[in-house]
């Protein structure tokens, strides 16, 4: 499972940022890519990675504004035109609106897609469990912003344990239907008598993943609630140390903020985006280390880069 950043920067596109995008790679899990946000120009930053456009399957929106959503008619077009590509359906999660401005970008252009989109669309009052499938939930809460946004909360679900076929092999027990029991928990006994207890033969469950994503948010209680242990929390960092009244005033958080979140959320990681243009590369380095002094385990994302989850 891996997330590479599409776009990183704050309101509009500069040279090394785009706006907002990033991909949930779930290739190994179930052979899917999920994107959260789609701001302008996604398509193009999606060319210079490995991803296909087929594989994405769902696509999360934290907020309606223009720097999250304006890549979604170019990207769900030219999603269409994968020759020799079976065309499969999408998924799309947002808030209200969503539907009506991917359906009039397509309709007053034209555009017309030969796969099936599915929207599901959730105001303040609709959300809590957006999304469960056999591996994974995903749970939406509102955050606090200028417009209605939302943060994702995705749970894999715990993967169970795996049969050691060697052990098995090296206490005598013949491969076969006796390894479909044990597999299933069930105690065998073999014909010379021994005793298999399933259980020593298979190792325990591991927990699955959790990964929190934040739209644009002022630092609330909500962010923390989505971020409770987490393997790694996505954090907006638009603003930096000292710029709390400002960030306050746009909707935002500082670097600062999103370390006291990952601090009182008890996260292992925190990944900082929606970095503004403002910032110049040692101040980047001033972000992190600022945001290290609260919260250690904190990293500026840049685009195109993969972390592995
Ligand atoms: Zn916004």
């Amino acid at each position: 499972m891996d997330i590479q950043f599409l776009g990183t920067g704050a309101g509009q596109p500069s040279k090394a940022r785009n706006v907002s995008s990033l991909a949930l790679k779930l290739l190994d899990e179930i052979n899917e890519v999920w994107l959260f946000d789609c701001g302008e120009g996604t398509q193009n930053r999606i060319l210079e990675t490995t991803i296909r456009p087929r594989k994405v399957s769902k696509i999360f929106i934290t907020h309606l504004h223009g720097d999250h959503i304006f890549g979604l008619p170019g990207f769900l077009s030219s999603r269409a035109f994968q020759a020799n590509e079976e065309q499969t359906d999408l998924d799309i999660y947002g808030p209200q609106g969503i539907k009506s401005f991917v359906l009039t970008s397509l309709r007053v252009s034209g555009s017309r897609l030969p796969y099936r989109i599915h929207f599901h669309e959730f105001d303040q009052d609709s959300l809590g469990k957006i999304l469960e499938t056999d591996k994974f939930t995903v749970y939406a809460e509102e955050l606090d912003h200028t417009i209605f946004c939302v943060g994702y909360r995705v749970m894999q679900k715990d993967l169970e344990g795996t049969l050691d076929a060697e052990k098995l092999k090296a206490a005598g027990v013949p491969f076969g239907p006796l390894f479909g029991k044990i597999k299933n928990g069930q105690d065998v006994v073999l014909d010379d008598g021994t005793e298999i207890k399933a259980a020593d033969y298979i190792s325990a469950p591991r927990p699955g993943k959790i990964i929190t994503i934040l739209g644009d948010t002022r630092k609330t209680n909500a962010s923390v609630r989505l971020a409770v242990n987490a393997d790694v929390l996505v954090h907006e960092s638009t603003y930096g140390k000292g710029d709390e009244k400002i960030a306050r005033n746009h909707g935002h958080s500082t670097n600062m903020q999103a370390a006291q979140v990952a601090e009182e959320a008890g996260v292992k990681r925190l990944l900082l985006n929606h970095i503004s243009a403002r910032f110049l590369s040692k101040d980047i380095s001033q972000l992190k280390k600022d945001a290290a002094t609260v919260f250690e385990n904190v990293h500026v994302v840049k685009d195109l880069e993969e972390v592995e989850i």
